[in-house]
């Protein structure tokens, strides 16, 4: 198999996986060196169907030992198997590099014989880069549980990030889908590199000769449709990535039925890609707006409401919190009004400094009236129009969003219906 044929094989294998977004990382232009992370920086651009394309994202091979159900490169898969040297996969890089067609290496792996020597493989890699080459780009290394810590050690001082994935929500899922799997298992590294991260940053501040480890930190990814898993699981566990692993990022894959297997829901069914993006909206609600995961959805509501935002279906299930006067609310509360966004809140706190907020001064803030004004009270008056009751509020923003009614979910893109999010 030549080169070309091995990238059309290996990159194919590698589009399903979506934690590849390159934020956090500041790897400045240095001499000697060829290319950097922070000028002009890593661009995200994504596919139609959301993935991210900006980087060279590759497997090393798809060559598995293990018959992960949901996964086309599964042992018991019937396709055409590929492996780079590390070397090969080098040279594609540098090239690609050079010729602007990539701006950074998303490098990920099946595991061929075992975690370690997978791994060892991989890490060749970025070392002939980082170290040969002078490649001075950014480097995503997938890392593969069951490793043994010193590889961990090692990658860690050549790649930005690191993350290894979590697969499913829940250990039940895993054992369905992926027997040779444990979350158990999947869990040691990341607790490893969480350790490993804090140190870093302590011997950074410390010693001035100290180098620094995955400066971009770790992510994790999720495969969401592939079992009954509820969206409260998954966000429930998203939230301890978040606050026990330190996770920059979990992301969500809506599983693409490929492969046939009893375990699995019916290749007919396709994951909604709205339900990827809801998930996403809560998984922002977390991060930036101040919410727990119980509060988002429960066990009595388990699932994320496909038509309403997370966040405006919050604020209809407490409307008695609503209106709320945004002269005098305390910025979590602003933060948790349908419409404002950390930004606007943000400028609203400001603005009070200099006296009352009026109404028109808040779109130019950049509040969505269209979803703030039933929520709100300015300077005592109310702008709604209806009264202030969960279900008129929520049909008025139904039809004055019609689209979010008609979606047929298992069309829809995320770059279709990315603009009205987040408020
Ligand atoms: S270990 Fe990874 S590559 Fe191998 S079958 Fe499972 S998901 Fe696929």
């Amino acid at each position: 198999m030549d080169l070309r044929e091995k990238l059309g094989v290996l990159a194919d294998a590698a589009k399903y996986d979506v934690s590849c977004s390159s934020s956090g990382s500041e790897r400045n232009v240095k001499e000697g060196m060829i290319g950097n992370t922070a000028l002009p920086g890593i661009c995200h651009s994504w596919a139609a169907d959301g993935r991210c394309i900006s980087l060279l994202k590759v497997l090393l091979t798809n060559d598995c030992i293990y018959d992960c159900a949901y996964c086309v490169n599964r042992s018991s898969s019937d396709v055409k198997r590929a492996e780079f040297t590390p070397r090969e996969l080098v040279k594609i890089t540098m090239n690609f590099y050079r010729r602007n067609y990539i701006e950074g290496l998303f490098i990920s792996s099946a595991v061929k014989y075992s975690p370690d020597y997978t791994m060892e493989r991989m890490i060749e890699v970025v070392k002939i880069l980082r170290l040969e080459e002078k490649y001075n780009g950014y480097i995503h290394l997938k890392a593969i549980p069951g490793v043994d810590q010193r590889l961990l050690d090692e990658a860690g001082l050549y790649v930005d990030r690191m993350s290894v994935n979590l697969e499913l929500p829940t250990q039940k899922s895993l054992k369905l889908l992926a027997p040779q799997k444990d979350q158990k298992e999947i869990m040691l590294p990341m607790h490893y590199l969480r350790d490993k991260l804090a140190e870093n940053k302590k011997d950074l501040i410390q010693f001035k000769s100290a180098q620094s480890f995955m400066p971009a930190g770790q992510t994790t990814q999720m495969m969401i449709g592939a079992t009954k898993d509820s969206d409260f699981s998954i966000i429930s566990i998203s939230e301890q990535m978040y606050d026990k692993m330190r996770m920059k990022r979990v992301y969500y894959s809506g599983y693409v039925p490929i492969v046939q297997d009893n375990a699995l829901l019916p290749t007919t069914v396709k994951s909604p890609l709205l339900r990827e993006h809801r998930l996403y909206q809560a998984d922002w609600l977390l991060r930036f707006y101040g919410f727990q995961a119980g509060e988002i959805l429960s066990p009595e509501q388990p699932d994320l409401d496909l038509e309403v935002d997370p966040k405006c279906n919050w604020a209809l299930k407490h409307i008695e919190y609503f209106p709320v006067e945004v002269n005098n609310a305390p910025i979590e509360m602003l933060l948790r009004v349908p419409g404002i966004g950390n930004i606007t809140a943000r400028r609203i706190l400001q603005a009070r400094r200099f006296g009352p907020v009026t109404y028109e001064e808040l779109k130019k803030m950049g509040v969505v009236l269209k979803r703030a004004q039933y929520f709100i009270l300015c300077s005592g008056k109310y702008y709604g129009a209806i009264d202030i009751d969960s279900d008129k509020i929520r049909n008025r923003l139904l039809f004055l969003d019609p689209k979010a009614k008609s979606i047929n979910v298992n069309q829809i893109g995320l770059n279709e219906y990315f603009p009205t999010i987040f408020n």
